[in-house]
């Protein structure tokens, strides 16, 4: 049940609060963020009529809303703000005033920002910033930057295992008689050469007994049913390149370049040359940058803004991106890489990652090498042509369709095209467009800003959903610190 926004009332101990310095940052934001919108943003993820009262949403994400910026755990948030001043007037409190169990903030989180719309919160920021007169171009830049996840790797056997465990624990602690009706795992040999196969016929069965014996399964079981499924579905499981963890399996090995990975997600950016974040996207490490384009360009154009040009770097310069772009009547400020802008994918599921300049196959295998064909001079009838292990084509469980048995070799081939891009591969020599593209690295700063003070180098917690709500967070208080930065440049000098 939900009270609608009370006013704050002042005990006779808020004199402490006078002791809060007028320039602390607290004071300045709360002086030019509006956060009363949260009360109707949340409204529908609340009984209207039945329950115990909520504590006030404006409350909760306020509390949030200083976890994030001073990257704070649940807990260390609720410790922090029962002896810091400054916390407990922001959060609207009486100095004397108890806060609330840490669990509601994972409550409110997940359950009621996750179950609305969370993408407003940043949405409603921004258009703060563009009523307020704080963002005034008509450019967006377009990065990425990853995370780490918050749990190891596991080999697929260690994978198969703990989902089964999990699943039955889960299961056994809500309904103790269903114990015995539960198919019980195999006994496996030291070494035992199938040892994965069993394991993986024994998760399905397992799964589809869980589903049989409860067919209304909700929370936790279906969480863990809903894991089991993912594992049991994915193809590269056993290639050990797909799912890589039965605690987080969305998350994805990425690559930072061609020797260094990673195993977490990835943020795709869009901000503002006022560097306002307008739009955060995100996904398993693997994924490719260019295809977060539309996504990202849609959710900055639904806050309001006007968009006359996009800054970005070559993941960006993709047949289709470019189709979009001038649809829009953007201007491209992107440059033109062969493999990316002609790169309409042959065979599904081959995707080219420009930072470690290799293709990636669907079983998750890179190309080993890569050769030019054709007259280097006009560059007309180039092929670029990108070599895979045949000792991994050989044994690989998707090889039908894609290595033909004896074949001495395996490759992907893109064939560069220059003269469909003409007018870009002119805008990119123009003065114009080596100007612009040197606005680029301001989205690196961010990045890194997001990374070292506010938490974005690890997942705070675990699974796609989650990650989703941390980033979006972490841009929300990034964009109030910067709003206050940029309106306070805005007064004239007394
Ligand atoms: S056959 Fe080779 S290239 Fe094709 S999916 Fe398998 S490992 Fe990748």
């Amino acid at each position: 049940m939900l009270h609608s926004a009370k006013q704050q009332s002042f005990s006779f101990h808020s004199e402490l609060y006078n002791l809060i310095p007028e320039n602390h940052l607290l004071r300045q934001i709360h002086d030019v963020v509006d956060f009363s919108f949260i009360h109707d943003l949340v409204r529908t993820s609340y009984c209207e009529y039945y329950g115990r009262p909520a504590n006030e949403p404006e409350l909760l994400f306020r509390l949030l809303f200083m976890q994030y910026l001073y990257n704070l755990s649940d807990e260390r948030m609720i410790q922090e703000a029962q002896v810091n001043l400054a916390y407990k007037w922001f959060a609207g409190l009486n100095p004397e005033d108890t806060l609330p169990d840490p669990s509601q903030l994972s409550r409110f989180r997940n359950h009621r920002l996750g179950a609305s719309q969370v993408d407003d919160v940043l949405k409603n920021i921004v258009k703060q910033c563009i009523d307020k007169g704080v963002i005034k171009s008509k450019t967006v830049i377009m990065d990425a930057t990853h995370s780490l996840a918050s749990s190891q790797t596991q080999r697929p056997l260690e994978i198969l295992r703990d989902a089964a465990k999990r699943l039955v624990r889960v299961v056994v602690k809500k309904h103790p008689k269903l114990e015995k009706k539960l198919p019980s795992q195999p006994k496996l040999e030291k070494d035992q050469a199938d040892a994965e196969k069993v394991m993986l016929h024994y998760l399905a069965d397992l799964g589809e007994a869980v589903e049989h014996l409860l067919p209304d399964h909700e929370g936790a079981v279906s969480e863990k049913l809903h894991i089991a499924k993912q594992i049991v579905e994915d193809e590269r499981l056993l290639a050990n390149k797909g799912i890589m963890s039965a605690i987080d399996p969305d998350a994805r090995f990425g690559w930072k370049s061609n020797t260094k990975s990673f195993f977490g997600y990835k943020e795709h950016i869009a901000m503002t040359e006022e560097e306002i974040i307008t739009a955060v996207e995100v996904t398993g490490g693997s994924a490719d940058d260019g295809k977060q384009f539309t996504k990202l360009l849609n959710q900055s154009l639904d806050t309001g803004m006007e968009i006359s040009e996009v800054i970005g770097d070559t993941a960006y310069s993709s047949k289709d991106n470019l189709a979009v772009m001038k649809k829009e009547e953007i201007q491209p400020v992107v440059p033109l890489n062969p493999v990316v802008h002609n790169g309409g994918q042959k065979q599904e599921g081959f995707d080219y990652n420009k930072d470690a300049d290799f293709v990636i196959c669907p079983a998750g295998e890179h190309s080993i090498r890569k050769a030019i064909q054709g007259s280097k001079q006009t560059g007309k009838s180039r092929s670029l042509v990108f070599y895979f292990d045949v000792e991994k084509c050989k044994v690989c469980p998707l090889r039908e369709g894609c290595f033909k048995p004896g074949a001495k070799s395996k490759t992907y081939s893109i064939r560069v095209v220059a003269e469909h891009y003409q007018e870009q591969i002119e805008f990119e020599m123009s003065e114009t467009f080596t100007e612009r593209i040197k606005r680029r690295p301001i989205i690196e700063h961010k990045n890194a800003e997001l990374k070292r003070f506010h938490g974005l180098t690890r997942a705070k917690y675990r699974g796609l959903f989650r990650m989703r709500m941390q980033a979006i967070l972490t841009a929300f208080a990034v964009n109030a610190k910067r709003m206050v930065k940029l309106i306070n440049k805005m007064q004239p000098v007394s």
